[in-house]
């Protein structure tokens, strides 16, 4: 196979929010107490660490939420 490219590790113990069983419980879900907003974002309770995947589960949810409110402007 062709050699690697250069690379590097990159070690960031601060870049995203500890995934503990204390901070967990306090993720909120896509629901407010406003009718018209959602939340989303890998802070909120996605089930995963704070990871892409897991920003884009709740970026699907809370579309999912806001076409359900508004189903005249389902595609
Ligand atoms: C160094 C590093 C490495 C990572 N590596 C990986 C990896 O390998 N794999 C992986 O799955 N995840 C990785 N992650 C985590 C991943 O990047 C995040 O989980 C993901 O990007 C979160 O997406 P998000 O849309 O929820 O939030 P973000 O990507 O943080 O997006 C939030 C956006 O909102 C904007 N914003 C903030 N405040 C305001 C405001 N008041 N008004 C308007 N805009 C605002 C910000 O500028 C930003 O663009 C890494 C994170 C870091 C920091």
């Amino acid at each position: 196979p062709p050699p690697l490219p250069p690379w590097q590790i990159v070690r960031e113990r601060r870049a995203t929010f500890a995934a503990t069983p204390a901070q967990n419980a306090l993720r909120p879900g896509p629901v407010t107490a406003l009718k018209n907003l959602f939340l989303a974002g890998d802070w909120t309770a996605t089930g995963l660490p704070a990871t892409i995947e897991g920003s884009v589960r709740s970026g699907d949810r809370a579309a999912d939420l806001v076409l359900a409110a508004n189903p005249e402007k389902r595609p």
